[in-house]
């Protein structure tokens, strides 16, 4: 096993040696966690809720301004056919009441008479139209805010079965970061932050066992020069795979 001349055979006790490959496990299973609580499906479930129950608040908004223009030009249409109808009944009283013997102003009275139901029937029509318009535009209001009013309480569950999975995971890191501290507390400082900087280069796994004669950081079976060379090596020295370069750690497994 070669070593370049800056790297020396650190001496730990083969004790100290398997307190590492634990702290590893631990702290592996701490970067599962965290990935776990980043990558939550609940909580991917929750924000897509949460997004669908925004965007409806939004369609509701706009049904919400558009019946309220409706009903102002209700209200307009409204009153215009009022007006025609108050205009009516006076010509009508004024006809009726036999006041006028002019036949001219009889012949205008009439013709009025005429144009005004031509025109309260044609903003009936209006009133009509919009009235049906004031209907579908309610209708539809009513059915946004009933999904809406669904999906919100899809979006309170899901928030919940979000918050649970999340506390689950919190619970479970409190007793890894526990249990961390204990083992990480049996082992050497500067071994500490040797273990420490080879996991940040090696995709969080710093030490490794060797199972059956494999390397289980890079999962490299080693040559049979190596297995002979970690056969000879006193049980205190600090192995590296030579594929990897992490710390290799015999184990009654290792094979060999
Ligand atoms: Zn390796």
């Amino acid at each position: 096993m070669d070593r370049t001349s800056e790297e020396h055979a650190l001496n730990i006790d083969p004790f100290i040696q398997i307190r590492l490959l634990d702290l590893q496990k631990v702290d592996s299973e701490l970067d599962r966690n965290a990935h776990r609580a980043r990558t939550l499906p609940e909580a991917v479930t929750a924000a897509s809720l949460h997004a669908e129950v925004m965007a409806l608040d939004d369609e509701i908004a706009g049904a919400e301004a558009a019946l309220f223009d409706l009903r102002r030009e209700q209200n307009r249409a409204d009153a215009d056919v009022e007006l025609v109808r108050q205009r009516v009944s006076k010509d009508q009283h004024l006809l009726d009441s036999g006041s006028i013997n002019d036949p001219k102003q009889l012949e205008n009275l009439q013709h009025e008479l005429g144009s005004l139901a031509r025109r309260q029937a044609d903003l009936e029509d209006v009133e009509i139209e919009i009235m049906e318009r004031v209907e579908i535009a309610e209708h539809e209001l009513a059915a946004l805010v009933t999904r809406r009013d669904g999906l919100a309480v899809d979006s309170a569950a899901a928030n919940e079965a979000r918050d649970v999975a999340a506390d689950a995971l919190g619970v479970e890191r409190a007793e890894l970061t526990n249990e961390r501290a204990l083992m990480a507390g049996e082992v050497p400082a500067d071994l500490l932050k040797f273990y420490e900087k080879l996991r940040a280069d090696h995709d969080g796994v710093a030490a490794a066992a060797l199972h059956r004669g494999r390397c289980e950081g890079c999962h490299m079976e080693l040559t049979a020069v190596d297995i002979n060379r970690i056969r000879e090596a006193p049980s205190h020295e600090l192995l590296r795979c030579e594929e990897c370069r992490r710390i290799l750690i015999r184990t009654a497994e290792s094979g060999l």
